[in-house]
């Protein structure tokens, strides 16, 4: 099962366009396990990216990712986490391919509209992150 699932979160520049960015998941097919609205505080945006601590982006990332709301959501479907990350697209969305997710909706390098976890470890680490002690999922 642990394939079959991966977390996103929509990020504050693209909130603003979580309808259209959850219709696009679900066509995919995609189910939405979980989902929720709430916002990081900074150290909370400093732990989740914590593995980018050292990198010069770091503090501007913090900075972003606590500025406004941010929706996670937990999914399901058969090679999740590949499938959707190339639904999601490069992160940088200059690089993205045409119709993902990132080429629509992203701003930036930055403020790329949305996250989608890099590998299944990460997908269980960074959902119980947001959703641990819910009977959500
Ligand atoms: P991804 O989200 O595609 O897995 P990374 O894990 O490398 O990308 O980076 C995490 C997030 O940090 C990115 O989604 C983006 O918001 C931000 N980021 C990555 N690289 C840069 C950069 N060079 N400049 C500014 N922000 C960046
Ligand atoms: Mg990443």
């Amino acid at each position: 099962m642990a394939n079959n699932r991966t977390f996103t979160m929509i990020k504050p520049d693209a909130v603003n366009n979580a309808g259209a960015i959850l219709k696009m998941i679900q066509e995919a097919g995609f189910r939405i396990v979980a989902l929720k609205q709430t916002r990081l505080t900074a150290e909370q945006a400093g732990q989740f990216y914590a593995v980018h601590a050292e990198r010069p982006f770091y503090k501007d990332l913090v900075s972003y990712m606590s500025s406004g709301l941010i929706f996670p959501a937990i999914l399901e479907k058969d090679n999740a986490v590949a499938d959707f990350r190339k639904l999601i697209g490069a992160t940088n969305p200059a690089q993205a391919e045409e119709g993902t997710i990132r080429k629509i909706f992203a701003q930036s390098i930055e403020a790329n509209a949305i996250h989608g976890s890099d590998s299944d470890e990460n997908a269980a680490i960074e959902g119980a992150f947001f959703f641990a002690g819910t009977e959500q999922y």
